[in-house]
């Protein structure tokens, strides 16, 4: 080809198109185009009486498969069944390159889409996809999704107490670990501690419910009296947060949030059920304290319009919880857009692997703000190694390619998800005439 015709073609736009394919085509070539040959559903306590579940994508190439998570702590042998009886089958023979083609027909393909059952199994394949994806390009995964957009991964610690004392002695301990971020709880009965009365305490009907009771003007009245405690010791050098874990509702959650205004929190989290957002609009218009939600949400309805209406400051859904990767990198530049924040939910019951594709999204993107803390136990390292590490406050991954995580699978045998007689159920909090608190 003249010169002259090779520019005229270029300048016309056929020719840098058909390059880029010949090239493509010549360094895969002698290979086969890559499918899904195998797909396995791995289950495991972790060591620590957890209930994971993982998804292990296998391709036709030697060697390349891929993991996702898809824990539910809650209804796991459903997502199991999920996963065993309708993804798989469904999935193989399919093209891993795939990736958003394979989301959005594997969300639409229950026809009731969403939920949080069908989130998890769209996340753990879409998690296993990047594996494979970024394991071919032989890069970690943030590399495909941009690169890194910040040397590390800022975690906020666990602390808190029985005591407000106790609870300013752990924000202390935490700042010596070289964390900046604590999230203090307080009191006792687990969460909405500090809004409980005893068993047998206060005013209950005859022959009613006598356990731990949350009253949400005691919680709303002591919560902020410990943290000017806290403040009073600590100052207000480290950024500390509180979870609500959604106890309150209306104008309490309004009051509470005011309240909170002087003590400076990095964020308040969930102090509205899903069932209550609506209230999000008098919160911002009453107060400047941030607000962090969506450790319960699992339908883009309930975390759009909070984000768009700028009505929150931190997004906290789970990564697998939501469509994997895919969605909470669709989410992370919406709230880069609006002006809000990321703080994926990994604490608790939550695994590896989901912690590392929060990882991937964390470092990749400008709306990166926190990611909460979680550490397993030796043995969970070594049944997936390349499990992320906290050091002095920041999350590391291993820096292998993919997610970066093995899983071995004789180990995780070894450790089989234990029997639940009752049906493993979430707790449930009652109130002194023993209706149902909402978490
Ligand atoms: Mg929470």
């Amino acid at each position: 080809m003249k010169r002259r015709d090779l520019w005229k073609g270029i300048l016309a736009g056929s020719l840098i198109p058909a390059a880029a394919a010949q090239e493509t085509a010549q360094r895969t070539k002698g290979l086969p185009p890559l499918t899904i040959k195998d797909v396995k559903v791995i289950t495991t306590s972790g060591g620590r009486r957890s209930r994971w579940v993982f998804l292990k994508i296998i391709t036709n190439e030697a060697g390349l498969w891929g993991i996702g998570s898809a824990n539910n702590q809650y209804q796991t042998y459903a997502v199991i069944t999920a996963l065993e009886k309708h993804l798989k089958p469904w999935l193989i023979g399919k093209d891993p390159n795939r990736i958003e083609d394979l989301w959005q027909s594997c969300n639409l393909k229950t026809y009731w889409r969403g939920g949080p059952i069908n989130n998890n199994v769209v996340s753990a394949m879409d998690e296993a996809l990047w594996d494979i994806k970024a394991k071919r390009a032989n890069m970690p995964l943030y590399e495909l999704l941009g690169g890194k957009a910040r040397d590390g991964v800022a975690c906020y610690d666990h602390v808190g107490g029985r005591t407000k004392e106790i609870a300013a002695e752990s924000v202390q301990a935490s700042l010596e670990k070289g964390y900046r971020h604590m999230r203090v709880q307080y009191g006792e009965g687990g969460y909405g501690g500090g809004g409980f009365l005893r068993p047998s305490e206060g005013s209950r009907p005859e022959g009613g419910y006598q356990g731990w009771a949350f009253d949400e003007d005691v919680y709303v009245d002591t919560i902020p009296r410990v943290f000017d405690y806290v403040r009073s010791k600590v100052g207000f050098g480290p950024k500390l947060l509180h979870d609500v874990h959604s106890h309150l509702t209306g104008s309490n959650a309004v009051l509470f949030a005011k309240r909170m205004e002087p003590y400076s929190l990095y964020f308040v989290e969930d102090l509205l059920a899903p069932e209550n957002i609506a209230w999000y609009r008098q919160v911002r218009q009453a107060c400047a304290t941030p607000q962090a939600v969506g450790e319960v949400f699992s339908n883009p309805h309930e975390y759009l319009p909070l984000i768009t209406e700028r009505l929150i400051d931190f997004c906290r859904t789970r990564v697998s919880a939501i469509g994997g990767i895919t969605q909470a990198k669709k989410i992370a530049t919406l709230c880069e857009v609006f002006g809000c924040k990321t703080a994926w939910q990994e604490g608790g019951e939550n695994d590896p692997v989901n912690q590392m594709a929060s990882y991937h999204v964390d470092i990749s993107s400008t709306a990166f703000g926190i990611q909460e803390e979680n550490s397993f136990p030796p043995v969970s390292h070594e049944i997936l190694p390349g499990t992320g590490q906290i050091r002095k406050g920041y999350l590391y991954g291993s820096g292998a390619p993919g997610l970066g995580l093995d899983i071995n699978e004789e180990l995780a045998a070894k450790y089989p998800l234990e029997n639940i007689p009752n049906g493993g159920p979430y707790g449930t909090d009652r109130g002194v005439d023993g209706k149902v608190i909402w978490p």
